[in-house]
């Protein structure tokens, strides 16, 4: 499908990796020139820069910004309007987990958790709003979680960082809405990335069960339809949220999640 996006240009926050990757490789299959960001081995990651520009043929850049700094984010931004020559679409990617109780939570891993999963997200749009105010367009993509809408034990910081992800988003969308922006979030459930691998096979030696028991039996516990969400359905909705198709979705917390939060 056409989404008209040929041309345009894009920043994917933690795209070396995971959904973030997948959804910078899906709007470069949409022809759009994208920035990538995120943590890594540098040789690595310009090796999937180098890969993703011939598989494409769109233009693909790397910008380090470790997203607990502001400034660096800020230079990111500015570093893609000057090598794009535009900025149409931001996707708030980047995040990390902790699972720890409340009463031990480390503070530094709850204000790390704050400032990448969230802080970073307010550093951004803050940053690319007054190029696509004179752009007279702009979408912002915040990636929350099934977590910004309900919670889960042990998960305090990560709860509360995708809670104040949805507030940010409604938020900007109020304010933008007159301008041909949006700012909406996805809200995935359960995908199956290294992230969430780490976590199944940590879970499987802790409780002596299989990888099958501990994606059905507490991985996917939450998630009714039994299914991890894929790559494909989160770059579809990024896609149409990016498209013209989607200019009157706007301040939304968009659900992805196989029905977890509908219980
Ligand atoms: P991942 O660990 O595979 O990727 C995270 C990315 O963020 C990486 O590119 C990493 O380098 C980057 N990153 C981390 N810290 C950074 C920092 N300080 N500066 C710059 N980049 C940094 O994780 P993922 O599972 O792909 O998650 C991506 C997003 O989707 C996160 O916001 C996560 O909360 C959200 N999410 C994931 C799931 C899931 O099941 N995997 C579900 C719902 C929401």
């Amino acid at each position: 499908m056409d989404h008209g996006l040929a041309g345009q240009a894009a920043i994917v926050t933690g795209s070396t990796s995971g959904i973030g990757l997948a959804l910078a490789r899906g709007l470069a299959k949409a022809g759009v020139n994208v920035m990538l960001n995120g943590l890594g081995d540098l040789a690595a990651i310009e090796r999937t820069r180098l890969e993703l520009a011939a598989e494409t043929g769109v233009e693909v850049l790397y910008h380090g910004a470790d997203m607990t700094s502001g400034s660096e984010i800020t230079d990111m931004v500015a570093q893609a309007q000057a090598a794009f020559g535009r900025l149409d679409i931001l996707v708030n990617n980047a995040g990390i987990q902790h699972v720890s109780p409340i009463d031990a939570f480390p503070p530094e891993t709850w204000d790390q958790i704050i400032a990448i999963n969230l802080t970073s997200n307010f550093h951004a749009i803050r940053a690319a709003v007054p190029l696509m105010k004179a752009a007279g367009r702009g979408r912002i993509i915040n990636l929350a979680s099934a977590h910004g809408l309900v919670a889960s034990p042990f998960k305090a910081a990560y709860v509360a960082a995708k809670h104040g992800v949805l507030g940010l988003t409604k938020t900007v969308a109020l304010e933008l809405a007159e301008q041909n922006i949006t700012c909406n979030a996805i809200c995935p459930g359960y995908v199956h990335t290294p992230l969430v691998d780490g976590q199944i096979k940590d879970t499987a030696r802790a409780r002596g069960m299989t990888e099958d028991q501990v994606v059905r039996d507490v991985i996917l516990a939450a998630q009714p339809t039994k299914a991890f969400v894929t790559f494909d359905q989160l770059i579809g909705m990024m896609l149409y949220l990016a498209s013209d198709l989607g200019a009157s979705v706007n301040g939304a917390a968009l659900s992805i999640d196989g029905g977890w939060t509908a219980g």
